[in-house]
């Protein structure tokens, strides 16, 4: 899905070029001068006026394009970043102007963009075909696990059964939070690294979502919606544990607490009593606390959105029509 005022122009660009706009998949699909080709923002939220063009096409024999070919191409267009990767060719076409966004300049250099893009396929010999095999049939456009494809009717079936014979990986809990509770360790260490080096632990929360996040799901094999709630929990507890061990450790080092003979961990217990008997301030270590929880959020907000995400679109497959 794109916000409404990228719809009207997404559509305005397809309706140029003579092709299909999927609004619920937020993609352009369709043929363009005997090539199948799907156009997709690059990134819908932040360059939602970048786009990426796709065409399935093969050269003759197998031949590649050469980086001096694609140059040329791009010297005539406004196309940019012209590859070739086995049957498929991808470009970007972008309003030429950035972020602000033209609907015009996009649409313009589209329909200019492809123009140049088919008829420099058809002078070196290209022809459509299938995007994974690369048979000359009739290819259909497809959305599989997040990415597009041409598929003809032999790779369309295969790549049904290959999904429908994947068992679904199974959750271990158990050792899903061992590897939070590892990742977590990450998060710690930055708390205090970060702090012993005088800056402030922005970066910490974002390391410590990342890596709990992370050790969840490399040790448990999966991350189910359970696994992101116990990982929020421990998140919360590792961010607690980290900064209290962070004033600890300050407390022993400047604070008296060496030199009266506690160890770190004593000084750990005795946070609680610093901050009634005002040696650590309450305002500073709340404040300071409330900070770290702010970047925790920023960070794993960001991670967990993404990764739900990308769970979604895992095993996939849809037939745009
Ligand atoms: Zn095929």
């Amino acid at each position: 899905m794109a916000k409404k005022k990228y719809v009207n122009t997404y559509m305005a660009v397809a309706s140029a070029l003579g092709l299909q706009y999927d609004t619920e998949n937020n993609v352009l699909y369709g043929q363009r001068d005997g090539y199948p080709v799907i156009l997709y923002p690059h990134d819908p939220v932040d360059q939602p006026y970048l786009l990426t063009v796709q065409v399935a096409a093969k050269g003759a024999g197998g031949a590649y394009l050469t980086q001096g070919q694609f140059q040329e191409l791009q010297k005539v267009s406004r196309l940019s970043k012209c590859a070739q990767n086995g049957n498929v060719i991808t470009c970007m076409v972008s309003d030429g102007i950035g972020r602000r966004g033209s609907q015009q300049g996009l649409t313009a250099n589209a329909v200019d963009g492809l123009a140049r893009l088919t008829a420099f396929l058809h002078e070196n010999g290209y022809t459509p075909c299938c995007s994974v095999c690369g048979k000359e049939d009739m290819v259909s456009a497809f959305q599989v696990e997040g990415s597009y494809y041409h598929l003809c009717r032999d790779c369309e079936t295969s790549m049904h059964q290959r999904f429908a014979g994947v068992k679904p990986k199974k959750e271990n809990v158990v050792a899903g939070i061992v590897g939070a509770l590892l990742g977590s360790l990450l998060g710690v260490l930055c708390i205090m690294l970060l702090s012993q080096l005088g800056y402030v632990a922005a970066l910490s929360g974002v390391v410590m979502a990342v890596g709990v996040l992370k050790g969840y799901e490399l040790l448990g094999g999966k991350l189910s919606k359970k696994g992101i709630a116990i990982c929020v929990v421990i998140m919360l507890f590792m961010t607690y544990l980290g900064d209290r061990l962070d004033w600890a450790i300050l407390f022993y080092r400047e604070g008296g607490g060496a030199e009266s003979g506690y160890n770190v961990f004593e000084c750990y217990r005795m946070v609680p009593l610093l901050i009634s008997k005002g040696i650590i301030d309450m305002t500073e270590y709340i404040g300071n606390m409330m900070y770290i929880y702010a970047f925790l959020l920023l960070g794993a907000i960001p991670t967990i959105r993404k990764r739900v995400k990308e769970k979604q679109k895992e095993g996939v497959m849809i037939k745009l029509v």
